[in-house]
């Protein structure tokens, strides 16, 4: 982020005026006339008095907020997050790990450097009388947008007409973690659950030990190379279009296949082609090359391996020293393995120059994650995801089947 450093004399506007009226001598209301407000209800530090500010002022800011708010504050960092955010995370990792993990937090602020949906997974995991924090409310996903959950009852109602639920033993919706919380309950209700890139095999084995079909949403290439990889000819999988009578295929077609794919997609990882392997085989011979299943069929059938991004590191980590990778997956991920991998003698380079930028999840800013910690030392839960009691149900049945199921 390009901003100007302040001018002299300009002063801190935490320290300077503070962020709230203090809390009273037992911290959890205060007093505003005759009004008692609750402290999540207090006026908190304006979030405009932090994007005025330079990236690196916030440094020491976070450090300190880090320290007063002790052990009550874990920090997940996402993978594809800026290094200026993910060097405060206590942990970091793809979103399977982080599930388990904000599973797994004792603190009362769960603050996750992610996008939107991995929030909500947190939330419908953690305990009642934890907060999960996401510190831009805009950092969403498009391809968790691409389902939305009217749409995904609608699919399955044109199935249920169709007969296709009723057939064999039946259909198991499966979803990937890059949805909406609506979107698990509606998988967990109905028998199914959710994954993550890394135990997206084990899910698929799962769900076909039970059920003929399978219904996976929302993202057609992870599915394919999924199922693909499972030994499901293309000729067995459809694609759904929701924005398309029947799903723009037949009854015949969804009968005869095994995986219903939703038309959803990563803008990121849809960007690499089939070519850019190619163009980066041809100029570094010898080079491998390592993919997300996020990215489409071609190119993962090009790819020497694909993988998480956890397993991206380590497949990379194991490699001898001296080999070479192009890596298609989000660029701040890719730069970070260059810089790792650099000192044990391997080069990392991104499988397309012009560079795949996770746009939603950029948006936070350490800016962001100072205003979102600042707050919580002084009381405030700004930026609090919270799923709805009735969808958390089902959302978390089908989140607990995910965890079940290992991953890779
Ligand atoms: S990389 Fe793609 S799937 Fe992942 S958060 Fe960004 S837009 Fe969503």
């Amino acid at each position: 982020m390009e901003l100007l450093e302040p001018a002299d004399g300009f002063q801190h506007p935490r320290f300077e005026h503070g962020c709230s009226p203090k809390a009273d001598a037992n911290g959890s209301e205060l007093k505003a006339g005759n009004t008692v407000i609750a402290a999540t209800e207090r006026a908190s530090c304006s979030l405009d008095n932090y994007l005025v500010l330079p990236d690196h002022t916030m440094d020491d800011r976070i450090a300190e907020a880090r320290r007063e708010l002790g052990r009550d504050c874990v920090v997940l960092g996402h993978h594809y997050q800026r290094d200026e955010v993910i060097k405060f995370a206590d942990y970091t990792g793809d979103s399977y790990k982080l599930s388990q993990l904000s599973a797994q937090a004792d603190g009362r602020y769960i603050v996750f450097c992610g996008v939107h949906f991995m929030a909500e997974s947190a939330d419908i995991l953690a305990r009642p009388d934890q907060n999960v924090i996401l510190p831009d409310l805009n950092a969403g996903c498009s391809m968790a947008d691409m389902a939305e959950i009217g749409q995904v009852e609608g699919c399955w109602e044109q199935l249920e007409g169709m007969g296709i639920t009723a057939l064999g033993r039946g259909i198991t919706p499966l979803t990937y973690m890059n949805s909406t919380a609506a979107i698990k309950a509606f998988c967990g209700e109905r028998g199914g659950l959710v994954c993550t890139s890394s135990n997206a095999g084990a899910a698929f084995r799962w769900s076909f030990a039970k059920s003929d079909k399978i219904l996976f949403l929302p993202d057609q290439h992870l599915g394919r190379n999924t199922a693909f990889a499972l030994g499901i000819p293309l000729s067995e999988m459809v694609v759904w279009d929701p924005y398309m009578l029947n799903g723009g295929t037949t009854p015949e077609r969804l009968r005869a296949a095994k995986v219903i794919l939703w038309k959803g997609h990563c803008s990121v990882h849809q960007r690499f082609l089939p070519e850019h392997v190619d163009n980066v085989r041809a100029k570094y011979p010898g080079i491998r090359v390592i993919v997300h299943p996020e990215c489409r069929w071609e190119v993962c059938q090009k790819a020497d391996a694909l993988g998480s991004t956890e397993r991206l590191i380590k497949i990379v980590d194991a490699a001898p020293a001296g080999t070479m990778f192009a890596v298609g997956t989000e660029i701040h991920l890719v730069n970070r393995m260059g810089k790792r991998f650099a000192a044990q003698g391997k080069k990392v380079i991104t499988l397309d120059d012009s560079g795949c930028l996770c746009t939603t999840m950029f948006r936070i800013s350490p800016q962001h994650l100072a205003w979102a910690l600042e707050n919580l030392v002084d009381g405030n839960v700004v930026n609090r995801i919270r799923v709805a009691e009735d969808v958390k149900y089902w959302a978390r049945v089908a989140l607990d089947r995910m965890l079940e199921v290992p991953a890779a």
